[in-house]
C-alpha cells in the first residue's frame, strides 16, 4: 500500500482519541480525520469491562463512544485491527501495520495502557485472565461459568469490581491482596476499610498483608498458593495488578518520558515535539489545577477530557488543560464511589456525613490545602470540592469546620 498525507493523525482506538476526533469536528475543523487502533472494536467505554458487559448485562454495542455509523457520519476515517507500528518524528510520518505509509500536520498519540502481568511459577495454566478490553472480558464470562470458586488478585479498583460482579454472577470470590485494606492504597486506610467491609458483606473472603506465590493445578488452574501459605481453590482467576503506560512507539519516536514514566507534556499536552500530543493514560502533563506538577492519571475521565484540550490545541486555540481530574467505581449494585484529586499524598482526613452509615465525603488536605475528596452517596459535593481543589489556597478552621459539617453550605466555604 502506499502514501497518503492527513491533516489529523490519531494513534491508539481507545477514549482518548475517540473525544479528539468528535471534538475536532465539533469545534470546527474540517480537515482529513485518520483514527488508528489496533483493537477489533471501534472505541468503547472500557470501564464497561468490569461492570455490566462483564455480567453480561450490556450488548457489544452499549459500550460504544458512538454509534459505528457516526464516524462516517462525521467524515471520520476509523482504521481498526491495524496498528502504528514506527513514527517519524521530522518527516512527520507514521507506518502503519497495513504497510501504508501516512504524512500528517498534526498527530495525536494515545495508546493507552498494558495490563501488568505476573510471572510467577503456573502463570501458564489455563482460566487465569487478565482484564483491559471487551474481548478480555468476554473470555472471563465463559472461563467462569462452570467455576464456582473465583480468586481475584489485587486490592485495587479491577479486582474490587469484578469481585463485585463475579459475586453478583452466583460466584463465590476470594481476594488476594498486599495491602490491608482494599483500595487504601489510593484513598487511605480507614476509607479502604469501609470498602474491604462492604466487599465482605456482601461475601467475598479477603486475604489482606499476603501476596501470591504460584498457581497449582493441571491444565487449568486449580489452586492459588500465597506467600503466607494460604491454599486458596480457584476453577478461574482474575488478576488486577496494575497497569503501565503503553511508551514503547513514542519512546522509539524519540519523544521525551517524564519521570512518572509517561509521555512528557505541557499543560496544553503538546509533547517535547511541536504538533504532537499526547492524551489519556500515556500523557504526563503539567497540570494546572496541581500547581503545575507533573502527573500522569489513568483515569476514564481524563482521558475523555484531554481529547478534547488536544483537539482545541491542534485547532490552534491555545488552551491549558485545567479539569480538576474525577474518578469513578462501581461495585455491582453494592454503590459507587466517586472521587476528584488525586492526592499523591496528604497529612489530614476530615470525614463529612457517616462512614460508618455508608453515606459520607472524605476531604483530603496538605498543609491545609484541599487536594482530593472522595464521595459515597453524597456527589453533590463534589462540584464545590473541584473548586477548593483548583484555588489551592489553604482553609482556615471555620472552612475545615464546614467541610465536616453536613448542615454547612459549603458554597460558603472560601476561596
Ligand atoms: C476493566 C477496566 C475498568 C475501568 N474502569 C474505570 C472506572 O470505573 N473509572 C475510571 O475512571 N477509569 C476506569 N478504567 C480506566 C480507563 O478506562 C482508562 O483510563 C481509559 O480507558 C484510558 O483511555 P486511553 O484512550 O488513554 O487508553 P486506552 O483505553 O487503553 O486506549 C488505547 C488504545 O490504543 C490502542 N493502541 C495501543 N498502541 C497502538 C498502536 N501502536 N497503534 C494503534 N493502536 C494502538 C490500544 O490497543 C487501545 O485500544 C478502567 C479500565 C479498565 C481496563
Amino acid at each position: 500500500m502506499g502514501e497518503r498525507r492527513v491533516d489529523y493523525l490519531l494513534i491508539g482506538g481507545g477514549l482518548a482519541s475517540a473525544n479528539c476526533a468528535r471534538w475536532l469536528r465539533e469545534a470546527g475543523g474540517d480537515g482529513e480525520i485518520l483514527l488508528v487502533g489496533r483493537e477489533l472494536d471501534p472505541p468503547y467505554n472500557r470501564p464497561d469491562c468490569s461492570k455490566g458487559y462483564l455480567r453480561g448485562e450490556e450488548s457489544r454495542e452499549e459500550p460504544l463512544f458512538r454509534p459505528p455509523q457516526w464516524w462516517g457520519e462525521q467524515n471520520i476515517e476509523l482504521l481498526t485491527r491495524t496498528s502504528v507500528t514506527g513514527l517519524d518524528l521530522q518527516a512527520r510520518s507514521a507506518r502503519l501495520s497495513n504497510k501504508q505509509e501516512v504524512f500528517f500536520e498534526h498527530a495525536l498519540i494515545a495508546t493507552g495502557a498494558n495490563v501488568r502481568r505476573l510471572n510467577v511459577d503456573g502463570c501458564e495454566l489455563e482460566h487465569i485472565y487478565y482484564l483491559r478490553t471487551l474481548g478480555n472480558a468476554d473470555a472471563i464470562r465463559e472461563g467462569v461459568a462452570d467455576a464456582e470458586e473465583i480468586v481475584l488478585i489485587g486490592g485495587s479498583y479491577i479486582a474490587c469490581e469484578v469481585a463485585a460482579s463475579l459475586t453478583m454472577m452466583g460466584k463465590r470470590c476470594t481476594l488476594l491482596m498486599q495491602e490491608q485494606y482494599t483500595l487504601e492504597r489510593g484513598f487511605g486506610a480507614r476509607v479502604g476499610r469501609f470498602f474491604h467491609g462492604l466487599l465482605e458483606a456482601h461475601g467475598v473472603s479477603i486475604h489482606g498483608r499476603d501476596e501470591l506465590e504460584r498457581f497449582e493445578g493441571h491444565e487449568r488452574v486449580a489452586k492459588v498458593i500465597t506467600r503466607a501459605g494460604l491454599e486458596l481453590p480457584a476453577q478461574a482467576v482474575v488478576v488486577g495488578a496494575g497497569v503501565t503506560p503503553d511508551i514503547g512507539l513514542a519512546q522509539r519516536a524519540g519523544l521525551e518520558i517524564g519521570a512518572r514514566g509517561g509521555v512528557r507534556c505541557s499543560s496544553r499536552l503538546e509533547s517535547s515535539t511541536p504538533g504532537i500530543y499526547a492524551a489519556g493514560d500515556i500523557c504526563e502533563y503539567e497540570s494546572i489545577v496541581h500547581g503545575g506538577a507533573s502527573v500522569r492519571i489513568e483515569h476514564w475521565d481524563v482521558a475523555f477530557n484531554h481529547g478534547r484540550t488536544a483537539a482545541m490545541n491542534m485547532l490552534g486555540h491555545d488552551v491549558g488543560h485545567e479539569d480538576v481530574p474525577y474518578f469513578f467505581s462501581v461495585l455491582g449494585d453494592w454503590g459507587e464511589l466517586e472521587y476528584v484529586g488525586p492526592a499523591y499524598e496528604w497529612d489530614e482526613e476530615i470525614e463529612r456525613g457517616s462512614i460508618e452509615q455508608g453515606a459520607f465525603t472524605n476531604w483530603y488536605l496538605k498543609d491545609g490545602v484541599l487536594r482530593a475528596c472522595l464521595s459515597f452517596g453524597r456527589s453533590g459535593e463534589l462540584d464545590h470540592a473541584r473548586r477548593l481543589i483548583a484555588a489551592g489556597e489553604p482553609l482556615d478552621d471555620g472552612a475545615r469546620g464546614a467541610l465536616r459539617d453536613p448542615a454547612a453550605d459549603l458554597g460558603a466555604v472560601a476561596p
